[in-house]
């Protein structure tokens, strides 16, 4: 169901599929578990493929940082060179690391991610070929995540997916529309979008009956993986949403948090903030029937997000009054 086999594979997809603790019938996809730790590299894997079928030897994406370190390890995997752009300040430690680690070059631009997008989107095209998610390979890769849902789970009722640049959330429809094509989901799934409150173009469209985003200039959100003011896949997003009579909605990042927390206590899975989106957007909805929330990044990857609390002992009866307490 893809349309070609990819060259520059690391064994992407594959990631675990589990039950949450959390509350009955939700279902956790656990896309960290991808070789760089999000969901990017099922799409990186194919754009990269054909970056080098179509014979460039330069790739260029603009990030907020996980699309910078898929498209780094690709790159490097397919022996093409990555150059990455980065909104300043605004990109979590770890992705960074990764970029640097496969030996991207990394430029930054003053501003936010949409800054970084256009000015790829302009400029950057004319010398290296764009991995940014308006590349449709990318999201033919993505749309994987469906079909292992469906291996495992059957049709799910409700999939929750984290949106920023809008692309995954479609990607997933298209590939659960391609399963429906095909008689094997009887019923297809709502697909809910969930967006941080202060970087909601989408939700909070959605939320006033419009059928175009409010963009805004200035996103705010702790999950910087989705502090994305106007998202450029926002046409399919609606498709998607439209499509299955699913819906948009924000929460805080005051939720986004604290669903981390539960994610990482109750059922063992670190997820970056933009990851545990789709948990607290899972948590604050009463969705009948079966839930898949799509945990889109590793908690390595943003690890100044956690306060580390730690209690110092000086001797070994200090540690046992500690341990029997
Ligand atoms: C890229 C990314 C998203 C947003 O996906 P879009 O396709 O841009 O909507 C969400 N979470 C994480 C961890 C990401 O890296």
């Amino acid at each position: 169901m893809l349309p070609l086999k990819s060259g520059a594979t690391l064994r992407e997809g594959g990631t675990p599929l589990v039950e949450s603790r959390l509350k009955p019938n939700l279902w956790v996809k656990f896309e960290g578990a991808n070789p760089t730790g999000s969901f990017k590299d099922r799409g990186m894997a194919l754009g990269v493929t054909v970056a080098k079928e179509a014979g460039a030897n330069k790739v260029v994406v603009a990030s907020t940082g996980n699309t910078a370190a898929s498209a780094a390890a690709y790159a490097a995997r397919a022996g093409l060179k990555a150059y990455v752009v980065l909104p300043k300040g605004n990109v979590a430690r770890g992705k960074l690391m990764q970029a640097a680690l496969h030996g991207a070059e990394i430029v930054v631009v003053d501003g936010y991610f949409d800054k970084a997008l256009s000015m790829v989107v302009e400029y950057g095209t004319k010398a290296a070929y764009p991995l940014n998610s308006f590349n449709p390979w990318r999201l033919e890769g993505q749309k994987t995540v469906a079909f292992e849902i469906y291996e495992e789970l059957g049709c799910p009722d409700n999939v929750v997916v984290p949106v920023g640049n809008a692309g995954n959330i479609y990607a997933i429809w298209k590939g659960f529309k391609e399963l429906g094509a095909l008689g094997l989901c009887k019923k297809l799934p709502r697909m809910i979008g969930v967006q941080a409150a202060g970087a909601a173009p989408l939700a909070k469209a959605w939320r006033e009956g419009l059928d175009r985003p409010l963009f805004l200039d200035e996103p705010r959100t702790v999950a910087s993986a989705i502090k994305i003011g106007k998202p450029i896949n926002w046409a399919k997003a609606f498709i998607a949403v439209n499509e299955s009579h699913g819906m948009f909605i924000e929460v805080p990042d005051s939720e986004i948090l604290r669903a981390q927390s539960l994610l990482a206590r109750a059922d063992g899975l670190g997820a970056e903030p933009a990851g545990a989106t789709s948990v607290a957007g899972a948590l604050a909805l009463d969705l009948p029937g079966t839930t898949v929330a799509v945990v889109t990044g590793h908690a390595l990857k943003d690890p100044d997000v956690v306060e580390v609390k730690t209690a110092q002992v000086s001797s070994e009866a200090e540690l046992l009054s500690l341990l029997e307490k």
